[in-house]
């Protein structure tokens, strides 16, 4: 087996930052900083007088997350909670929120993001590297244990989920990091920022030069774009099959499982890229969509009509959703 780790989309992500980070005419100078924190690269370039130090605000909240949502750290909310053994555990605030959001959005994608996914993920070998292809067997067993609905939340700080369940925020956490990002900047009055979280780019404002930010979506197929965008005050958040993933007998097995069988989804789409107004939302969709497949993903946005879509096919064709087509600034 050959455990492959797919390293190109930091890569593509600096490009995009780099792109957007250029071009000012003014003499207002970014403060930029990058720093690894869940598992990824973050990069984030501020506009102000006090862009340092906002910058440091920045981080420090990310840390602080990260610290909460993650999986294997013994003193995160989310480690407390699976290893509970079905008790009420009292959660931080901003976990609570999270959680809260999340069931909201297992329940819009109708099970397509499940937030107690993690005991199949692990079998898979996605959160140790150990990969392996779970027989039928072990993956129903596993999925016996997979249902949102079977978390219980209470008193705005107070969650239980059942002694075989394990909670994973994965698909939802960094986009959320990236919704505090832009309230953080917010309150210290910055208007201009760029924060990037692996594939999730958001930004405040746009740029300080009155352009917007421009931002690439990564061709899953090869080096450069499908396209770039111009964005202000949004959220872009891919999810796709050529990050995490590992391949046997020339078959490629990836990260994003659909709940419905426990298997790597394999809905036609190879990545879906969401833009909305909140991190947290286009986060959700984007691993919700990908297990979805088109059809059904046009259909949630008919219903809730606040995203657009870029959708990238495995047989290479790309859909934009209307409002998507308007902000390409070139492909
Ligand atoms: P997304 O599509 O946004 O999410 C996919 C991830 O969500 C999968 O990796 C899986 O964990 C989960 N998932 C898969 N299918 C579904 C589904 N249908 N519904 C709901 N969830 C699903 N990785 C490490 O290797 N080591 C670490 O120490 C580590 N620490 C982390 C700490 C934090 C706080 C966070 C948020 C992530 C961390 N990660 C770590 C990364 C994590 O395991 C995921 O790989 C990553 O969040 C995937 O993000 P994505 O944007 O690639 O894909
Ligand atoms: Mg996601």
């Amino acid at each position: 087996m050959k455990p492959q780790i797919n390293k190109v989309k930091a890569a593509a992500v600096i490009a995009a930052l780099l792109m957007s980070g250029c071009d000012f005419s003014d003499t207002n100078e970014p403060y930029s900083a990058e720093y690894i924190a869940m598992d990824t690269l973050v990069s984030s370039t501020i506009y102000g007088e006090n862009a340092e130090s906002v910058s440091e605000a920045v981080k420090n909240e990310v840390l602080h997350l990260e610290d909460l949502f993650s999986v294997t750290d013994e003193k995160s909310d989310i480690y407390s909670l699976n290893n509970a053994g079905g008790e009420a555990v009292e959660v931080d605030p901003e976990t609570f929120k999270l959680l809260q959001f999340s069931l909201e959005m297992c329940e819009k994608t109708e099970g397509a993001l499940d937030i107690t996914l993690y005991p199949v993920v692990r079998e898979w070998g996605f959160t140790t590297g150990d990969y392996k292809i779970p027989d039928d067997e072990a993956l129903s067993a596993l999925l016996k244990n997979v249902d949102y609905r079977r978390v219980s939340l209470e008193n705005n700080n107070t969650v239980t989920i059942p002694e075989a369940a394990r909670l994973d925020l994965g698909a939802v956490a960094k986009g959320y990091a990236g919704d505090r990002v832009i309230e953080i900047m917010k309150e210290h009055n910055i208007t201009s920022g760029l924060i990037s979280l692996g594939g999730n780019i958001q930004a405040l404002g746009g740029k300080p030069d009155g352009t917007d930010w421009r931002v690439g979506v990564q061709n899953p197929f090869s080096y450069g774009y499908v396209c770039t965008l111009n964005i202000r005050d949004k959220a872009v958040v891919t999810s796709g099959n050529y990050e995490r993933y590992f391949e046997e007998d020339g078959r490629r097995y990836w990260h994003i499982i659909d709940p419905s069988d426990g298997k790597p989804a394999r809905s036609g789409i190879v990545s879906a890229t969401i833009i909305s107004d909140s991190g947290a939302y286009s986060d959700a969709l984007s691993t919700a969509v990908f297990v979805m497949g088109k059809e059904k993903a046009l259909q949630l946005q008919e219903r809730l009509g606040n995203f657009e879509m870029i959708l990238v096919m495995e047989n290479k064709e790309v859909y934009y959703s209307e409002g998507a087509k308007e902000m390409i600034a070139d492909r």
